[in-house]
């Protein structure tokens, strides 16, 4: 083998991929760039019964969006293609009949029913049924039945598959990169099936024959998969590959925000956060999800995220550039525990991320979403307007928000403005303004500012009550940027009609 990292990300194409795998993916790409080693995509599609169309396209486009590189894989292709299980398929039963050769697995004729029939026995008495050390003695396999009847069973086509035959009561150490040593004793373990009697390798045998065949050196997964890291194991030392066996990480569990079981869909959906990087149409059911990436989260927000969710840099820093990330990333530094999904913390990232982008690129994204309203601007303003309030969204979305009132004029006044400080001299002193305005030369927000300082002292007006009327008048209500910069970009003309505008439709309630 040689020493160079070569890690692998290998999903099974059952449908979109939820963020945890993204986080599976990001885990390897990160260890593989920070070891100069190679990171694969390999699509295990052995079980066709999941197999959902589009899920693959799904996966690729989703690290990609991620700046996720895929070095070797299904569309880059490498020295060790096909990396799509199911071309693989002639590869894996030579392996399944190695082990049975070498006594490490063994026919079973048992059929569906008669296993069914055996589990529910069981469960009447409270117990388990598990196909191992102790029943298999007992059922209908090769161990059971003499070579001859084996053979003439075989050759006669009746169904079969082919099982690991797990050793007897040996106690087991191996080692976990960031759960130390795992000790299992054999006799708790059931015999997997290797093969599938329509001639398919299972998720085990594919797995780890691959990963041997590809020359993997880190098996970085989730920990869901730790229950199967035995076998695996086992495997390698059935096949005599001991010395190459890659070495294991398993990654904590993504929890729930309220740190109470691990995270799943229904949570985002009722906390309102997607559980997808991009957006997801069930080719069955029609039904849609919602992703990252179509929530307005940008894709570096989006990895900075997932990137401390059971990673930590062992310093304060939260934000990480993915250049960033690979140089400090180390699997020692990954948790035990699960790690709590926080909401919240996702927007602050976006936040933060947002306030990094150039005004012009954030006003280019906002003019897209101007014209779907059937609203025209321009880059320039739109630059304008977006410098004097990115500050107060986590994203592109929420502008309109913030600054409809840039682009159409108020159609209802906030009363509790107009109550506190509405009074039978406010048109008057309104009317004033719009003679304040109409002589503005320079009707930039400085100017206007200054100026408009001396008016009100020479008016004798005051600041704070003709501030916040005039603002009810352009924006409707108390919010927005600095009052001058919003007459600014609105302009003299439009100014002054909205004060117009607003005298004349509150006036009449309020004399
Ligand atoms: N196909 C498995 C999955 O869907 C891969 C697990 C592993 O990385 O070994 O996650």
């Amino acid at each position: 083998m040689t020493n160079q990292v070569r890690v692998r990300f290998a999903p099974s194409p059952t449908g979109p991929l939820h963020m945890g795998g993204v986080r599976t993916a990001l885990f390897n790409y990160l260890f593989a760039r920070r070891y100069n080693g190679v990171f694969i995509l390999r699509i295990e599609d052995t079980d066709q019964g999941r197999y959902v169309p589009g899920a693959e396209d799904y996966i690729i486009e989703s690290l990609k969006w991620c700046g996720i590189d895929i070095d070797e894989g299904v569309s880059e292709g490498g020295p060790h293609q096909p990396y799509r299980q199911s071309e693989r398929k002639d590869i894996y039963r030579e392996y399944a009949e190695k082990l049975i050769r070498s006594g490490n697995a063994y026919y079973a004729f048992d059929t569906p029913e008669e296993l069914e029939m055996l589990r529910k026995e069981k469960e009447l008495k409270g117990e388990v049924f598990q196909y191992d050390t102790h029943s298999r003695n007992t059922l209908n396999n090769s161990l059971t039945r003499t070579p001859e009847e084996t053979k003439s069973l075989i050759d006669e086509g009746v169904p079969h598959v082919v099982r690991f035959k797990m050793p007897e009561n040996e106690e087991l150490n191996f080692h976990d990169i960031i759960r130390g040593i795992i000790t299992v004793n054999t006799s708790t373990l059931d015999d997997k099936v290797l093969f599938k009697s329509e001639g398919m390798p299972t998720y085990h045998l594919a797995n780890v024959v691959d990963d041997y065949l590809m020359q993997i050196s880190h098996v970085i997964r989730g920990e869901e998969w730790l229950p199967s890291l035995p076998l695996h194991v086992l495997l390698y030392r059935s096949f005599g590959w001991m010395d190459v066996m890659p070495q294991f990480a398993h990654l904590p569990l993504l929890l729930k925000p309220s740190g109470q079981g691990k995270l799943s869909k229904r949570d985002g959906d009722k906390l309102g956060f997607p559980v997808f990087p991009l957006k997801w149409k069930d080719p069955f059911s029609g039904e849609i999800s919602t992703g990252y990436r179509e929530a307005g989260y940008y894709p570096e927000a989006f990895v900075n995220i997932l990137a401390l969710l059971g990673w930590n840099p062992g310093t304060e820093q939260e934000v990480f550039s993915m250049p960033e990330l690979i140089d400090a990333f180390s699997l020692e530094r990954v948790g035990k525990s699960g790690s709590r999904f926080d909401p919240e913390k996702a927007k602050w990232f976006n936040h933060y991320y947002l306030q990094q982008k150039s005004d012009n690129e954030i006003a280019k994204d906002y003019l897209q979403i101007l014209e779907v309203k059937g609203i025209n601007s321009s880059v320039e303003k739109l630059e304008k307007i977006v410098s004097l309030v990115k500050d107060r969204v986590n994203f592109v979305s929420e502008l309109w928000e913030q600054t409809s009132f840039f682009f159409t004029q108020p159609e209802k006044y906030d009363q509790d403005v107009i109550k506190k400080r509405w009074n039978a001299d406010t048109p008057d002193m309104l009317e004033k303004f719009t003679v304040f305005f109409e002589r503005a030369e320079d009707f930039t927000a400085l100017s206007l500012e200054e100026k408009a300082k001396v008016f009100i002292q020479e008016q004798q007006m005051n600041m704070g009550q003709i501030m916040n009327l005039l603002r009810l008048c352009l924006v409707g209500e108390s919010k927005g940027p600095g009052l001058f910069h919003i007459a600014e970009l609105i302009g003299k003309e439009k100014t002054i009609y909205r004060i117009r505008q607003a005298i004349q439709k509150i006036a009449g309630k309020h004399q």
